[in-house]
């Protein structure tokens, strides 16, 4: 018998299938990892086919040198999804057989935790001697545990004490595996009465089809997800649900368990190495049936699939923007139809291409269009900072924002106050007018580089020397950037001495359980403010949060991104939703610099559709997605001449696709990328921008021009979120 084996290595020219010998007395199935011999070394591979015969020269053909572990790692429809993606993303085969089991076990670092255990058999009749003081107490342990005692229960009394009962036959030894379980609050499982629009959602999310579950910020959709969870397990399914971020899951995790015990299993990047690997074993055993998890979870080992959620699907987290790339959406979508089960979209604020695909059939749209708790969204009260400014209040917090937390401090209730870090101090804005500087060409705002000291247009590459004086309004009050979380928290320390203020950023949350740790003194403390990132802005639900700031929305606005408005729209939406959840009415302070704008009328009128009609005619008459498609090709090298030269021999051969494709090529430039040298290699980048017609056809020109002339790796990003 013969294999067909992926190395598992990261060089181009590895990425192929190679044959090797099954040597007789070897049991080898698809999906199993292997060592092989290569050249001179000895290298992990995958097995990803067998056969009879062999396509290559029998007698050069060297032989499998023995297993890894004793199981398919791989199963058959990661083994399909791998070759979906390496054509939809153009990724190395290594490269995505990788996503699919944990790091640790490749390395080999993880293995199992095994610890020794103790049985006894009560029934029997246990004679000690009686000085053995030691031995009688194990004994009594065990008679309260069942028969049963591990060694660390038993580490108190003494090796001496147990190895004497085992000699003597009364205790029995014996290695068992011990499950590392990550740490999950806990919650008490809650019974509601659903309403109207919640049944009618699990009525219609049944057939092997993609939903988009569009439904406002505290309609329920945890509730309707675990219904669909609960009447797939029924059926004796399993199930995947994807959150965006680590902060998210304490809660949903908390919720799960509650409500489905150690069916759960919980994957993200926060587990310790151990932790990991339990709960991926766990999954793969068919132990756990709910893998939930951030992105990666998409790859857990779940099979006989019967429903996908994929949770804030709007959210950037979903899209890989290192290596390998890829957009969770399609892997979720593939993995839906392979199991012929619906795939479910939920948010508040859905992408503006996921609502077009709704709008144009693609999707099935399902809305909660209410509150569950039958209240009114949170009145949102837009704050004209240029005004504060102009009748002598230049600081942080408005004086409405100051009333309104005086307020919640006194009827002792709690507030959050969100700094927008997206875009952080990267635009340039005039004080006095609100001048923003923007590109010429590309209508998107430029970006400050600090290494050059110049503002950048992240679409065509064009550099302009930085602003010190506003074009429209003369002033030279033109300043960057924004005020921080622990600025802020400063701030609001002169204020309220005496109030706990709980700050969560990218600082405070570097540490394990840390999100947990502050979220539960927050739940516990009364009064108390929050001040935080995009990290406090979604899925968390406290009851006694009255009051939402937002300190400077703009912020997201000017990000030089053509989704930049849409984000903002997202942001505010989400962080609203934050206030009144429960019994207590809530409200949101939005200070802003551009109140005219119109992101801020739809989004203080919870207006989504609105919003998504003049969105949808903006990027329409740009020549923006999902209208048309963008693509970034990426050089990067340590030799700077080598890929200029690669540069200029791809570009110099995709140009003349422009003699076929005529005006179906909307843009085509090769330039610098922004930032030009990242860890020591100088990048370069190729943009286009396609019309849709036929993006697909040039799509496939491209990478195979690139990859016929490239060595080297080169990254290809289809309508990048970020674009340094
Ligand atoms: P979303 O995810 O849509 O923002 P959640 O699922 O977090 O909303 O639900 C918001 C709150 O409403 C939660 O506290 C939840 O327990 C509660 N809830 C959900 N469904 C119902 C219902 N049918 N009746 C009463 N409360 C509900
Ligand atoms: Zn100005
Ligand atoms: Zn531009």
């Amino acid at each position: 018998m013969y294999a067909k084996i992926i190395i598992d290595q990261d060089a181009k020219a590895l990425d192929r299938v190679f044959e090797y010998i099954i040597p007789a007395d070897m049991d080898i199935s698809v999906g199993m990892r292997v060592y092989v011999p290569f050249g001179k070394r000895v290298l992990q591979g995958f097995v990803v086919d067998t056969s009879e015969d062999c396509e290559y020269d029998k007698s050069k053909l060297k032989k499998i040198i023995s297993k890894i572990e004793d199981f398919s790692a791989i199963k058959p429809e990661m083994l399909s999804l791998m070759k979906f993606m390496a054509k939809k993303n153009h990724l190395k085969l290594a490269s995505i057989l990788r996503l699919f089991i944990p790091a640790e076990m490749r390395e080999g670092k993880v293995k199992e935790l095994f610890e020794t255990h103790y049985t006894c058999d009560l029934k029997d009749d246990i004679t000690l001697p009686k000085n053995a003081k030691k031995q009688f107490e194990i004994i009594e342990l065990l008679k309260q545990n069942g028969g049963h005692a591990s060694s660390s229960q038993l580490a108190e009394f003494g090796y001496g004490a147990i190895k004497s009962l085992v000699e003597k036959g009364i205790l029995i030894k014996e290695k068992r595996e011990v499950k590392r379980t990550p740490f999950v609050l806990s919650a008490e499982s809650k019974e509601v009465k659903l309403n109207d629009s919640q049944l009618h959602a699990i009525e219609t999310i049944c057939e092997d089809k993609t939903y988009l579950l569009h439904g406002v910020t505290g309609s329920g959709k945890t509730e309707v997800y675990m219904h669909l969870i609960e009447r797939v397990l029924s059926q004796g399914k399993n199930a995947i649900m994807l959150v965006p971020e680590i902060s998210l899951t304490p809660q949903i995790m908390s919720n799960f368990k509650a409500r489905f015990g150690d069916l759960v299993a919980l994957l993200h990047s926060g587990l310790s190495a151990g932790e990991r690997f339990d709960e991926w074993k766990r999954i793969f055993s068919g132990e756990a049936r709910i893998a939930i998890g951030a992105r990666s979870a998409i790859f857990a080992p779940v099979e006989n699939v019967g429903v996908i959620i994929i949770d804030e699907e709007h959210e950037q987290s979903y899209i890989s923007e290192s290596n390998p790339r890829f957009d969770t959406h399609d892997v979720a979508e593939f993995r839906a139809r392979y199991n012929r089960c619906p795939l479910v979209l939920g948010s508040a604020t859905p992408s503006i291409e996921s609502y077009e695909k709704a709008k144009q059939g693609y999707y099935t749209l399902v809305e909660l269009p209410v509150r569950a708790n039958g209240r009114e969204l949170p009145k949102i009260q837009i704050i004209d900072m240029m005004n504060e400014i102009r009748t002598g209040n230049s600081g942080i917090f408005s004086n409405q924002l100051l009333a309104d937390l005086t307020n919640v401090i006194n009827n002792k209730k709690q507030a959050m106050i969100f700094i927008n870090r997206r875009g952080y101090s990267s635009f340039l804005r005039c004080r006095d007018c609100g001048y923003i500087a923007k590109c010429v060409d590309c209508d998107v705002s430029l970006v400050y580089h600090r290494e050059d000291n110049r503002l950048k247009c992240h679409y065509c590459g064009k550099q302009f020397k930085v602003l010190t004086q506003c074009p429209v309004c003369k002033s030279d009050n033109i300043k960057r950037g924004a005020v921080g979380t622990e600025q802020v928290v400063d701030k609001l320390k002169e204020y309220f001495p005496d109030v706990k203020i709980l700050r969560m950023d990218n600082d405070t949350t570097s540490t394990k359980n840390a999100h947990q740790k502050i979220l539960s003194e927050f739940k516990n403390t009364l009064p108390c403010l929050l001040v935080g990132t995009q990290m406090i802005a979604k899925g968390h639900d406290f009851e006694n949060v009255v009051l939402v700031g937002i300190v400077d929305a703009d912020q997201s606005l000017y990000h030089a991104d053509y989704r930049s408005t849409e984000r903002t729209f997202q942001l505010i939406t989400q962080v609203s939703g934050r206030a009144g959840r429960s019994e207590n009415e809530g409200k949101v302070v939005l200070q802003t610099y551009s109140p005219r704008h119109y992101v801020y009328k739809f989004a203080s009128n919870y207006d989504y559709k609105g919003f998504f009609r003049k969105e949808e005619n903006i990027r329409q008459t740009a020549g923006f997605p999902p209208f048309t498609r963008i693509i970034r090709i990426l050089f990067s090298d340590h030799d700077e001449n080598y890929v200029r030269e690669l540069l200029k021999m791809c570009y110099t051969e995709i140009e003349q696709l422009k003699n076929i494709y005529g005006d179906n090529i909307i843009y085509l430039d090769a330039m610098k990328s922004p930032i030009k040298r990242i860890q020591d290699k100088y990048r370069y980048q190729i943009m286009m921008r396609l019309k849709l017609e036929k993006a697909d056809e040039i799509e496939e020109k491209v990478f195979n021009i690139v990859d016929s002339i490239s060595k080297t790796s080169v990254f290809f990003e289809i309508n990048p979120q970020n674009l340094s």
